[in-house]
């Protein structure tokens, strides 16, 4: 039991590292993705204390280089998966009962792992994986990573912290248990900071975790493993499987423990598993908490007052870091009459500019996309947008899948505020802009909020006050974050709390105490002091 009210260290974001030529942190990263890049790493299943090879294994390999291959994993068939959860279950009641401040030590020194030893190594195995420019994986893999772990660290204390109030006669007390039963994490390909986060916010709250992260990210998965192993993460607490999503999921939702599920990744796929929730629902011996993160089809609208260059590098930025890939990446854009030919006349500078390859070469902005079924996906809206009355490629629109997934950067110009593109997610570098007449700027505003089931990230430029105040009220509904003069993409841990509503998710808001309070079930406790010895109350004399 502890034996004081302890501190936890003040939480401040990780500085980014610039990897500007001559650095040492430039050349210690290009030396750990060298060495991982000629390496043949081998990821078993961690379930319990076994690492389990089950002989049916799948090769990692690089987006932009996908004939290389850099290792395989192991898949796991529905026997591993019920081991995973007794597992879980198993190491459940030493977990939940180890005091707080030690789960807190785990997952600071997790922190300093990465901020320290192994940031080149997470970083180089993002890069890679995931195809990531050292920028990107710097401020994911680990940045927001290390922000995640201390931020989450410092929640975690509020939430205990926040206590009833109590008399002289009665004492009233919160304890904030962890869920009764485990807890499921799936985790996207995207982003290595989620990856981590989903299972260690469930566990650092006390729960035992089933994660099962994307085929696309086990190659930078097993870092995270390794260090949370190193940090003294006990067994059995986070187990990790890998292999088939609907097997995995079917058995999990089967099991009458499943406490909740901490999920990440496509709209589709998250509304699939609450129907089988839904379905499972008289089997759980507790109703299970559903978090979800999911799709979005993020907007950029300029108003006339604003700064045509702000618009045009934001728009780059937002749209094309990490080749479109970011769930918050601008993929809409509503540009006024009055401002697109200036705005235009930005992008045929800078588009131009834009250098693509492999992220080894720290000169290029951009690389692949993360596998053949979006790189087909891509491709097949390009060509459609090709061929429509109603869109025309203005930049870009070329792709090659011979070495890499490469897909260039590119703008869809359409007459139709519907257009396909302006509403699906595509989830790769394409943006599509709809030019708007300056006298439109109020139903624009209204077209924003109902094209796209979507409501995750979105951003207004303008110089004038009135018009930012009458965006931000008109848009309140159609992002979860919004923005004013700033690209859509960027979140960071303890700064802007990120979540959309809508089809875009439950809103938990990732990195901040909100979200954490959903892996905790409230007991109240009540003690009276000097207890009644007569039921009678004083009216009844
Ligand atoms: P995805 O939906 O393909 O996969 C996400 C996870 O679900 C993976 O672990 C995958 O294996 C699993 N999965 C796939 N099919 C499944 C099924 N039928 N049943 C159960 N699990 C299944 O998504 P992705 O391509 O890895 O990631 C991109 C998506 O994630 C985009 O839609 C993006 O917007 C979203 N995303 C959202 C946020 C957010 O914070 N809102 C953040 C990152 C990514």
């Amino acid at each position: 039991m502890p034996k004081g009210f302890f501190n936890v260290p003040k939480a401040i974001n990780e500085p980014v590292k610039s990897y500007a030529p001559g650095t040492p942190e430039r050349e210690k990263v290009l030396v750990a993705y060298k060495e991982l890049w000629n390496s043949s790493i081998e990821v078993p299943l961690y379930i319990g204390n076994q690492e389990i090879k089950t002989g049916n294994t799948r090769t990692m390999s690089a987006p932009h280089h996908h004939k290389h291959v850099v290792g395989t994993y192991h898949l796991a068939e529905k026997q591993h998966i019920e081991l995973a959860i007794t597992s879980a279950l198993d190491a459940r009641t030493a977990w939940a009962n180890l005091a707080w401040e030690h789960r807190a030590a785990i997952f600071l020194k997790a922190a300093e792992l990465i901020a320290g030893p192994y940031r080149a190594k997470i970083n180089a195995a993002t890069m890679i994986a995931q195809s990531k420019t050292i920028h990107q994986a710097e401020i994911d893999a680990a940045c927001e990573l290390i922000d995640f772990l201390r931020f989450n660290v410092e929640f975690m204390t509020q939430i205990y912290k926040d206590q009833p109030t109590s008399d002289s006669q009665f004492w009233n007390k919160v304890e904030y248990r962890p869920l009764e039963g485990f807890v499921y994490a799936v985790t996207p390909f995207n982003f290595t900071a989620i990856a981590a986060n989903l299972p260690a916010s469930a566990a650092m709250m006390g729960n035992t975790v089933v994660w099962k992260p994307s085929d696309s990210q086990v190659f930078s998965a097993k870092v995270i493993i390794d260090i949370f192993k190193e940090a003294g993460l006990p067994n059995g607490v986070i187990n990790v499987v890998f292999g088939d999503p609907v097997m995995i999921t079917d058995t999990v939702l089967a099991n009458p423990d499943f406490a909740g599920i901490h999920y990440t990744g496509s709209t589709f796929v998250f509304k699939e598993i609450w129907s089988k929730i839904g379905s499972n629902i008289h089997y759980y011996k507790t109703y299970p908490r559903i978090v979800g993160e999911t799709g979005g089809k993020d907007f950029i609208i300029a108003h006339p007052s604003a700064n045509p260059k702000q618009v045009a590098a934001n728009a780059i930025r937002g749209a094309f870091e990490f080749q479109g890939q970011k769930c918050s990446a601008a993929s809409r854009a509503y540009f006024p009459k009055s401002l697109w030919p200036a705005i235009k006349a930005e992008f045929d500078k800078e588009i131009p500019t834009i250098k693509m390859g492999s992220p080894e070469d720290m000169s290029n902005f951009f690389t692949a996309v993360i596998h053949e079924g979006s790189f087909d996906k891509l491709a097949y809206y390009i060509e459609q947008a090709k061929h429509d009355a109603d869109a025309e490629i203005i930049y870009g629109g070329g792709y090659d899948k011979s070495v890499g997934y490469f897909v260039e950067p590119t703008i869809i110009l359409t007459t139709n505020p519907k257009y396909k593109t302006m509403e699906t997610e595509l989830f790769g570098p394409v943006l599509t802009v709809y030019i708007y007449e300056d006298k439109d700027w109020k139903n624009t505003l209204q077209l924003i909020d109902e094209t796209s089931e979507y409501a995750l990230t979105g951003a207004v430029f303008s110089e004038d006050r009135y018009a930012i105040e009458e965006a931000a009220k008109a848009l309140e509904n159609s992002a979860g974050n919004f923005y004013i003069n700033d690209k859509p993409t960027g979140a960071v841990v303890g700064n802007q709390p990120f979540g959309g509503a809508r089809a875009s998710g439950t809103n938990d808001k990732a990195g901040s105490a909100q979200n954490l309070l959903r892996w905790v079930s409230p007991r109240t406790i009540k003690e009276t002091f000097v207890t009644p010895v007569d039921y009678r109350y004083p009216f009844l004399k």
